[in-house]
């Protein structure tokens, strides 16, 4: 006889954004359990809810009563749990929701960002033996204070795989709207492919980079516990991607391209080339939270003046020219030059490893198309480059190509 196996599955807010949509999800439940596995749901909030919570959040306070603000933005998974376990008892699944509190997921007190400390599985354990389906609200845990605590935006995707560990499941889907992740965003690419397997690294530097499909600490949580992750559609039958940890098929070089326009790039010029001062503006920057990205430092040619570049958030853009014109006498930067029209390309592969000619195919493919770059990061798996954002387009277009990715 066949194993039984324990599968998570996951179902994002775009996947549940339609009465539809829901029942379609609750079908791909009732698939695997009719097979004789079981099923442990974890929903996310429907479509745009926390969007919109958060909008309403915006409006009444001024103030961050950071407990209050995860307790209504934790709402939107109490609605979708309730509604995907109603959906699966009509098609004659016994679901029933559970809030995280009522399992409990135990969360730190970081509200809005907090960390997973613990997941009891003994509830959960008893009603999967009485045939039950649990349906778990993402998200959101309880902290020792007794007050619910989200666990940062995107969070369900990290939810799942959490209690795939816990569980020790055989398997972690995650449904989305697309059919897996892909070589490249298909929107901007048209020969873009579905990647069939990559290795949890690949998918570590892809999800922090920008692809949307999975929230990175998620992967993170997957790599370090083992847990056998899928991206998969949600509304069609089609083999997803599965990410995993080790692939020796393959000889490719370059598994996906991704990009992100969420960056800004701040070039400080005319710094005077003392030791300490890097240290002085990376720290301050840091003790404000700004996240420094890409550097870059020349030093003129009387060895006197050092120029700085680097990026950063577009988010933090503001925080960061504040943080930086507080230092700026002290340390006698002569010119600050803040540019938002960057955007960041990122070849990931774990071919990357043994193959020393990708970054030149890069840059060759780039410079052909007149495309400059600014600068360039690399890493055992990976090659970033910042270019212009009007750009963009073009350059993954070319990338996608050289690395016969379609
Ligand atoms: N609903 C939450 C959000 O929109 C969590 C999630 O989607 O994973 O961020
Ligand atoms: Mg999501």
């Amino acid at each position: 006889m066949r194993k039984k196996l324990l599968i998570v599955k996951k179902f994002g807010g775009t996947s549940l954004a339609t009465i539809d949509k829901i029942k379609k999800a609750a079908n791909i439940v009732k698939k695997e359990v009719s097979l004789g596995n079981k099923v442990i749901v974890i929903v996310s909030a429907i479509g745009k809810t926390t969007d919109k919570l958060q909008s309403l959040i915006n409006k009444i306070s001024l103030n961050n009563d950071e407990k209050e603000i995860d307790s209504i933005l934790s709402s939107g998974e109490q609605a979708s749990s309730g509604l995907m376990a109603l959906a699966l008892k009509n098609i004659k699944i016994n679901a029933r929701s559970f809030l995280g509190w009522q399992i409990p997921i135990f969360t730190n007190t970081s509200y809005g960002k907090a960390k997973i400390l613990d997941i009891n599985s003994e509830v959960l354990k008893k009603e999967i033996k009485k045939g039950i389906t649990p349906v778990i609200a993402g998200f959101q845990g309880i902290s020792n204070e007794f007050r619910i605590s989200t666990i940062g935006r995107g969070g369900s995707d990290t939810t799942a795989v959490a209690i795939a560990s816990k569980l020790s499941a055989d398997r972690c889907d995650i449904h989305t709207d697309v059919d897996g992740v892909f070589t490249a965003d298909p929107r901007w690419v048209k020969k873009a492919k579905k990647i069939d397997q990559l290795t949890y690294d690949e998918m570590l530097e892809m999800a922090s980079v920008g692809a949307q499909v999975l929230e990175p600490r998620s992967v993170s949580l997957a790599k370090n516990n083992n847990v056998a992750l899928w991206v998969k559609s949600s509304s069609k039958n089609v083999k997803g991607t599965k990410i995993h940890n080790s692939i020796k098929i393959e000889k490719r070089n370059v598994s996906g391209i991704v990009f992100s326009k969420n960056d800004s790039k701040i070039t400080l010029l005319g710094i005077p080339d003392k030791p300490g001062v890097a240290a002085k503006i990376f720290g301050s920057l840091a003790d404000k939270d700004i996240n420094v990205d890409m550097i870059v430092q020349n030093i003129s040619s009387d060895g006197k003046y050092s120029d700085l570049t680097f990026t950063i958030s577009e988010a933090d853009l503001f925080k960061a020219k504040k943080c930086i014109n507080q230092i700026k006498n002290e340390i006698k930067i002569k010119n600050v030059l803040p540019d938002n029209n960057v955007a960041k390309i990122s070849i990931v592969g774990i071919g990357m490893r043994t193959n020393a000619g990708i970054a030149e195919d890069m840059f060759k493919a780039l410079g052909q198309k007149k495309i400059n770059i600014d600068l360039i990061s690399t890493s055992e798996i990976k090659i970033s480059v910042l270019i212009s954002r009007r750009n963009l387009k073009k350059a993954i277009n070319i990338l996608h190509k050289t690395y016969d990715l379609e």
